[in-house]
């Protein structure tokens, strides 16, 4: 089985409760969404880039599409003083791959791997098919005055819910611009509490200006909007995305 990927790299989680820890990232190629603040090119590369050294933005390039038995070795190569405490599935959305996955994960986690899933939190079929080797899922639910996509919010509530059926870890990822409707806001807000629970934690991520949008939210938008989540879910975070201030992947 083969797949394509577009990155391997070392470096701190940038986003969400765990920002700070020490992962080992696979990106892989591919997405379904086209949310207006993406900062990630998703489409297919001729190469996977794998960087030599740690935070130094040098990289080796090895041809897509690429086995598990190869990804499995590169992991050891780059993680070879196992520093990384979580392989963090990253994209563009990793289950659009899950036959990879499939194959990829058990090994994975027969290496004593931590797995972390950041995922735009609306493919649950494909969620179910790997759930079991996935220790914490980073989902999105996406705001369409944010993404200036069509709204999928009982995808979102679908995949929350089989999070939870599982048990498994999950957080919420809510990226808001000054665009955000704040009625539609509270709707996603509701949605959450009933799919997952009032003590879900919801990080509400502030937009970073991106190629297609410089709508970045005000210090004042983002604690009315705290305080307002806050009455539907209490455990309510601002994180914004800090590898980006810090200059690192
Ligand atoms: S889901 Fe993530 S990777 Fe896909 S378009 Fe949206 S921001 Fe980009």
């Amino acid at each position: 089985m083969k797949a394509y990927l577009s990155e391997i790299f070392s470096s701190v989680q940038g986003e969400g409760p765990y920002v700070g820890e020490r992962h080992l990232f696979l990106r892989f190629c591919g997405c379904h969404r086209d949310c207006t603040f993406c900062d990630t090119e998703t489409g297919r590369t001729e190469t996977v880039l794998v960087e030599t050294i740690p935070g130094s933005g040098s990289f080796g390039k090895i041809p897509n599409p690429m086995t598990t038995e190869k990804l499995m070795e590169l992991v050891r190569e780059v993680d070879a003083k196992r520093n990384n405490r979580r392989i963090s599935l990253t994209g563009g959305d990793p289950l659009l791959q899950v036959n990879y996955l499939h194959e990829l994960l058990p090994q994975l986690c027969g290496d004593g791997y931590n797995i972390y899933l950041e995922t735009a939190g609306d493919l649950t079929q494909q969620l179910k098919s790997v759930i079991e080797w996935i220790d914490i899922v980073a989902m999105d639910v996406k705001l369409e005055s944010v993404t200036h996509e069509k709204s999928t919010f009982p995808a979102h509530w679908q995949f929350l819910k089989t999070c939870r059926d599982w048990n498994v870890e999950v957080f919420v990822k809510l990226v808001l611009s000054a665009e955000t409707h704040e009625g539609e806001m509270m709707e996603a807000a509701k949605g959450i509490k009933k799919a997952g629970g009032e003590d879900t934690l919801i990080v509400i991520q502030p937009m970073t200006k991106a190629k297609r949008t410089d709508a970045v939210p005000t210090g004042e938008q983002l604690l009315r909007w705290q305080d307002k989540v806050a009455t539907q879910l209490p455990n309510v975070r601002v994180i914004p995305q800090t590898h980006i201030m810090m200059k690192m992947l």
